[in-house]
């Protein structure tokens, strides 16, 4: 459970747009007289253990609470609210296309169904200055998505593709670098989908061109899930060029072998992701790679599984999220036959090994090099490729300082750097 400001407690599952949209209803949340007593549960949809997770700490929140007012919103609320709104001491369901609307979170408001995310067709900004306890902030430039992978919920939670407006981002880190914030991520649903519906057309590539250049006082801009073959040509040119664009990008690959890229409905094959990471690395060496991959999809054999293991090794992917397929109802994939569910946990732990073993190929790679690290505390931080690094001795770092250091040595999972 997140600090409680303001008095009330967040519980945040998910992704980055989830922990974006959780600082912005607890502004909300408070402004609207919610305070002691009240406990805001963010939810997610991507997985059936998100989902179980969620529900056992309302359970646990309303025991431990007695008379507590649990507020319930996010993507598995909004597809079913029912489900969620019957959960102990929970007084309220908020669907995700009024949590960030002002008036979803009047205290006297009439409990009112959740309105129906298919017809969202703005996305509702909310200016965020603080990040409980953090130094990167996250920022929220598009919402939705319009594609139909098919083992994914997500478009039935979030809706279409909704892009913010260029000054709306703009205005929303400038705030955030006025309170400190030295470096910015980037995120959304799919956030290579931004644009088409914005005055112009401005693609991704343009946007953060723009935010860039009015903004000159951000140090370090990330991005989030990038969709490999949607990057456009400006995003290129910034990737080979932009120094304040750090050069670590997440890729949502999903899989390694064409057939299941298909029944997956991705808009990527193997070749494609090879030739991006290729000219990723051709314009811009010191690149390095993450990526979203799922291990036990229907009908995956052992050879397809093989294929992903070896995208891992050939494009040294540093940072993995693994998931093992969880079928999510009323998705295509669902009607699959389906892996035995300890098949898909165990090829899983084999991938998240591959995974191991590449990023600590990448971080002895970087032994003697100068990093540029963002503190987060006195000793640890992470660098521009996002490599988790600590200091061992000498002068301690502040929370929020980007130090140039020298790292002298590789862990398995961090880098280790003597403080000058
Ligand atoms: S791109 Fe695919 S995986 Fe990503 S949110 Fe959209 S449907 Fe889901």
């Amino acid at each position: 459970m997140n600090r409680p400001r303001d008095n009330i407690d967040v519980l945040t599952f998910g992704c980055r747009l989830n922990t974006y949209e959780s600082e912005a209803m607890r502004d909300l949340a408070a402004k609207a007289g919610h305070g002691a007593g009240t406990i805001l549960v963010n939810t997610c949809a991507v997985t059936a253990e998100a989902e179980r997770q969620a529900r056992q700490a309302i359970r646990k929140a309303a025991r431990d609470n007695p008379g507590a007012r649990i507020l319930v919103t996010g993507c598995a609320a909004q597809i079913n609210p029912e489900a969620w709104g019957a959960l102990p001491g929970v007084a309220r369901v908020i669907g995700n296309a009024d949590k960030l609307k002002p008036e979803a979170w009047a205290t006297d408001a009439p409990p009112a169904p959740v309105t129906n995310i298919m017809a969202a067709t703005e996305t509702a900004a909310h200016l965020v200055t603080d990040f409980a306890g953090r130094t990167r902030a996250f920022v929220q430039v598009q919402q939705g998505c319009d594609h139909r992978c098919t083992f994914c919920v997500i478009p039935y939670g979030r809706g279409p593709s909704r892009s913010v407006p260029i000054g709306a981002i703009v205005e929303q880190v400038r705030a955030l670098v006025e309170r400190g914030y030295r470096e910015v991520v980037l995120t959304g649903v799919d956030i290579t989908s931004y644009g088409p519906d914005l005055p112009g057309k401005p693609a991704l590539g343009q946007m953060i061109r723009r935010l860039l250049a009015q903004v000159p006082e951000l140090p370090r801009l990330r991005l989030s899930s990038l969709d490999p073959v949607e990057i456009d040509e400006d995003l290129w040119r910034l990737i080979a060029e932009e120094t304040r664009l750090m050069p670590h990008l997440h890729l949502s690959l999903q899989h390694g072998a064409d057939l299941i890229l298909k029944r997956m409905k991705r808009r990527h094959l193997r070749a494609d992701a090879l030739a991006v990471a290729e000219r990723a690395r051709r314009l811009r060496p010191d690149i390095a790679f993450g990526a979203d991959l799922i291990a036990g999809f229907p009908t995956e054999t052992e050879e397809h599984f093989a294929e992903t293991v070896a995208l891992v090794e050939e494009l040294d992917l540093a940072f993995l999220h693994v998931f093992p397929y969880s079928e999510r109802p009323g998705t295509p994939a669902a009607r699959m036959p389906q892996l035995p569910v300890p098949l898909r946990r165990e090829r899983a732990a084999r991938l998240r090994e591959a995974g191991k073993a590449a990023a600590a190929r990448f971080l002895a790679g970087r032994v003697g090099r100068e990093e540029a690290v963002l503190f987060e505390r006195a000793d640890r931080g992470h660098t521009a490729q996002f490599a988790p690094l600590r200091l061992i001795g000498g002068v301690a770092a502040v929370p929020g300082e980007i130090r140039l250091v020298r790292v002298s040595a590789a862990g398995a999972d961090t880098l280790l750097a003597e403080a000058a």
